[in-house]
């Protein structure tokens, strides 16, 4: 079940249905909204015109041999992962329809990766389709996305999550408090529901940031020791923070009480423009982890 996001499904499924499969696409948007969902569901439609969800195709997109899908280990995605997938694109197709490469998460291919598609994009042969997903599409190399056919998906609004949580089994009070916590994105408020414990390192993340915008340097300092290098734990603190900041915001301007009260409406924007910096530094380069985010905590 695919939820939010219609009208770029419409889009998708009229490429089908005029055979119009381009060789490459970038399936752009937030984090966790279902973009590899989606992905999935389009080569299934490309195998399974009817989706009946009963046949072979339908069941099985990850054992298909005319299917690949690449997700990063680690935080990377390695050049020879590329190559081997390459190869295996380069072969006929097994089932004679196409062959077809998801990469999620493809910003995380450094340059030699990516520039190993440019060939085959310049020149495609055969039916093939790469699908490139990523939240960051401009750290996608140009001549890519220049041949690619972008579809740029959405937040998922919150009528829509908290009636999908209902309809897996959540109660009214409890879907009201995960969308809101999830802030369009489908894939949070699913984890949150099933994961007690994400919910937990959410709370206890908002309440970090309350906390640190009123301490001393020393306790920032300590904060950002005690993450370290852990570019993931940091990113997902990043991400909710800069959701609440977001939600404080809405609140400062409609009068609502919020909850950085030391904060002015003024401080709450900047510190979020620098909080998408340095997201985008601690994704896209090679710099100490932990410095970028020391200089983020001396500016709460
Ligand atoms: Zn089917």
């Amino acid at each position: 079940m695919i939820i939010g996001n219609e009208k770029k499904i419409e889009i998708l499924r009229q490429i089908i249905k005029n055979d119009n499969i381009p060789h490459a696409m970038i399936f752009s948007g937030p984090e966790m909204i279902g973009k590899k969902k989606i992905a999935m569901e389009f080569i299934k439609n490309i195998f399974c015109k009817e989706l009946c969800n009963e046949c072979y195709f339908c069941n099985s997109i990850e054992s298909n041999p005319d299917v690949n899908i690449i997700s990063p280990v680690d935080g990377n995605i390695e050049i020879d992962e590329i190559r081997k997938a390459k190869e295996r694109l380069s072969l006929k197709s097994y089932h004679n329809k196409i062959k077809a490469l998801i990469i999620d998460d493809s910003h995380l291919m450094k340059k030699d990766a990516q520039n190993a598609f440019l060939k085959m994009l310049e020149e495609p042969k055969g039916d093939t389709l790469i699908i490139f997903i990523t939240p960051f599409p401009e750290m996608i190399l140009k001549t890519i996305r220049s041949r690619a056919q972008e579809i740029k998906f959405s937040l998922v609004g919150r009528d829509e999550i908290e009636n999908y949580l209902i309809s897996i089994g959540s109660n009214k009070e409890k879907a009201e408090e995960i969308s809101l916590m999830s802030s369009g994105q489908i894939g949070k408020a699913i984890n949150f529901f099933k994961d007690e414990e994400k919910m937990e390192f959410f709370n206890r993340s908002i309440k970090d940031i309350i906390f640190l915008s009123s301490s001393d340097m020393s306790k920032r300092f300590q904060y950002a020791e005690k993450l370290k290098d852990d570019k993931i734990k940091m990113m997902e603190i990043l991400d909710i923070w800069e959701r609440f900041l977001r939600r404080e915001i809405l609140l400062k301007i409609f009068n609502h009480k919020s909850s950085m009260n030391n904060y002015s409406l003024k401080k709450t924007k900047e510190v979020i423009d620098e909080l998408e910096k340095i997201k985008y530094i601690i994704e896209s380069s090679n710099v100490n982890k932990r410095i970028a985010f020391e200089s983020l905590l001396i500016k709460l």
